[in-house]
């Protein structure tokens, strides 16, 4: 198997590589691509001898060249995003893993979709924004989505025997609440994006972070869970230890869950694996050592993102991409030191009231609404 890795410098990139390297004769890279960190790249080029790299940055591009000369990496280098698509959509790619964060995912993850690959999708702000679009394309063209997302490969994998979504009575997801799970809400106020980045479970990238503080990653989550599986009766269930990734309630009352410790090489395992399973070189989990398992419900007063994401699943349309915009920008502002902890569900609350949600019907209108409600949430932040 091929692969092709976008965003492979970055925290599921390089979580990727080391489940290839655990399996080394199964699969191979054709395409690396990442946004700046040319250094990187180079490495992965040189271990990996991928076919293609790419870089978003022009001036990383130079160096990456450079370098890759004096280093006789033979790796070409893609100088466009038309050649990327083309890279992405080839013959060569069996396995397209989108790692890069952001709505600038979705045109490649649309080209991935489109010519009927098999996709690691990590990417979820493409997924939340245009899931309707991309499940009707997956279909038209025999493509197959993976969630690198450990709730949502845990659902995938509790589902997988079942051939009858009406089978199912609700999906349970979970979440470990976060480094705020136990601050009162009174010292809310003065959090700082270093208190913010720094969570309990998982070590992920900063604007994921902020989101699993705010809970705004598990309000996305319910939405990219609606999209998946096509089940819309969703719970949260906080679970501080992080061990239960997801659960799935059947009709007969039977609840079927995905434990594991938290490593993201275990749905990257899954996804790359299946329908077959392959070594993910994570660490076993040892229930012993655990002793007891925590539940309890999620307090929206705390995390009201969590709340609003829920009401927006019977919104629908472009709803989502204006709350993924609008979060997008202010979880920025918030790391830039720009704006308050607690203004960031504030302003996208502003944002969502000032622009008008449509029914998505082209991926147009998707970037337009991201567009308009980016620029709302911008021109907020600097009346502030
Ligand atoms: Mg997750």
């Amino acid at each position: 198997m091929n692969i092709a890795i976008l965003g492979s410098t970055g925290s599921i990139g390089k979580s990727t590589l080391e489940v290839i390297r655990q399996n080394i004769d199964s699969f191979s890279i054709n395409l690396v691509s990442a946004n700046t960190n040319h250094e990187l790249l180079l490495d992965q080029c040189e271990e990996f001898s991928p076919k293609y790299s790419f870089l978003h940055d022009e001036s990383s591009r130079r160096l990456f060249e450079e370098n890759a000369n004096k280093r006789g990496i033979k790796t070409s280098l893609i100088h466009s995003m038309d050649d990327l698509e083309k890279a992405i959509g080839s013959a060569e790619t069996d396995i397209v893993v989108a790692g890069m964060v952001g709505i600038s995912g979705l045109i490649p993850v649309t080209s991935a979709v489109k010519s009927g690959k098999k996709i690691l999708l990590a990417n979820k702000e493409s997924y939340i924004v245009a899931g309707e679009y991309l499940n009707k394309l997956s279909k038209e063209n025999g493509a197959s989505i993976f969630p690198i997302d450990s709730e949502h490969s845990a659902i995938h994998q509790c589902l997988n025997s079942t051939k009858n979504t009406s089978d199912v009575s609700r999906i349970i997801l979970t979440g470990s609440g976060g480094p705020f799970l136990d601050k009162p809400i009174i010292d809310f106020a003065s959090i700082t994006p270093q208190q913010a980045i720094n969570h309990p479970v998982w070590n992920m990238g900063k604007k994921i972070s902020v989101d699993s503080s705010t809970m705004m990653n598990k309000g996305l989550e319910v939405i990219e869970a609606r999209w998946l599986f096509d089940i819309s009766d969703i719970e949260v269930l906080i679970h501080p230890e992080g061990i239960i990734h997801s659960l799935v309630e059947y009709k007969d009352n039977s609840l079927l869950a995905q434990l594991s410790v938290p490593d993201m090489k275990i749905p990257i395992a899954y996804g790359l694996g299946f329908p077959g399973r392959i070594n993910s070189g994570s660490k076993k989990l040892n229930l012993n050592d655990l002793g007891s398992l925590n539940f309890m419900e999620p307090d929206l007063d705390k995390f009201p993102c969590l709340g609003l994401a829920i009401e927006l699943l019977e919104e629908g349309g472009t709803s989502f991409s204006v709350l993924n915009a609008a979060n997008e920008i202010c979880v920025q502002a918030f790391l830039d030191e720009r704006i308050g902890y607690q203004d960031i569900y504030e302003i996208i609350l502003k944002v969502l009231d000032r622009i008008e949600i449509k029914t998505v019907q082209s991926l147009d209108q998707v970037f337009e609404s991201d567009r308009d409600s980016r620029t709302e949430a911008l021109s907020i932040i600097n009346q502030l």
